[in-house]
């Protein structure tokens, strides 16, 4: 097959894949309406979710290619929130694709400012003993993208202050799943502090926690 056909048959795959993310935000209850946005690696940049049109509606060539210094081509806008896509992916080669939510309790728990803390040993699933809250910044700017790319150090999700969350993974499916269970996270602390707040996990627990984090999931070979 010429290159050039497998490059087209890949970013197809990739346009698809992507709505294919967004419809599944939304029936898992993650998302609505044209909140959210969703990108995926591509060539040195990125694909990304037009701005302002839901999942729903969107058809495959909706969908932005945004290169790596920034420069987009073709009749749609991307997403308000390229900056922060674009940036994530360059500062962390090991992503392949960053998904935004405004999910209920993610969204709640971010309108306080606060992180969620080791309330669940699942907490480990974002890299860390906590999931952090980033500072406030104006949705679309450079300063949330910024703040978003630190909240995100040692860690593969972050939630932001009055606004939503990010959930990041090596591709579609693995941000998809970690944006649920940050949400479920986030619902089980909202609840947790309406009956006398949670007991926290100790540090050295998560760090048994992660190292066998390290080794989890359904291949042979780890425990
Ligand atoms: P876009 O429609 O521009 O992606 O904006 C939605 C959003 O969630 C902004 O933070
Ligand atoms: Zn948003």
């Amino acid at each position: 097959m010429p290159e050039q056909s497998a490059d087209t048959t890949h970013e197809a795959a990739l346009r698809e894949a992507v709505i294919h993310a967004g419809l599944e935000t939304n029936r898992r209850g993650l998302n609505q309406g044209t909140s959210g946005n969703i990108s995926v690696r591509h060539g040195d940049g990125m694909l990304i979710t037009p701005s302002g049109i839901p999942y729903e509606a969107l058809q495959p060539d909706d969908l932005v290619q945004v290169d790596g210094d920034g420069h987009w081509t073709g009749d749609r806008k991307p997403s308000s929130e390229w900056h922060f896509h674009r940036a994530i992916l360059q500062a962390r080669p090991e992503l392949g694709a960053v998904i935004h939510v405004h999910s209920l309790h993610a969204s709640v728990v971010a309108i306080q400012g606060l992180d969620i803390p080791a309330l669940h040993y699942m907490i480990a699933a974002a890299g860390g003993n906590s999931i952090r809250c980033a500072p406030y910044a104006t949705f679309g700017t450079e300063a949330l993208s910024q703040l978003a790319v630190e909240a995100l150090q040692d860690r593969t999700a972050c939630l932001l202050a009055n606004h939503g969350m990010i959930a990041t993974g090596p591709d579609l499916e693995r941000a998809l799943w970690l944006a649920g269970e940050v949400e479920l996270l986030a619902q089980q602390y909202v609840l947790s502090l309406q009956i006398g707040g949670p007991r926290l996990l100790d540090d050295a627990e998560m760090e048994r926690v992660l190292e066998k984090f390290r080794h989890y999931g359904p291949q042979r070979g780890g425990d």
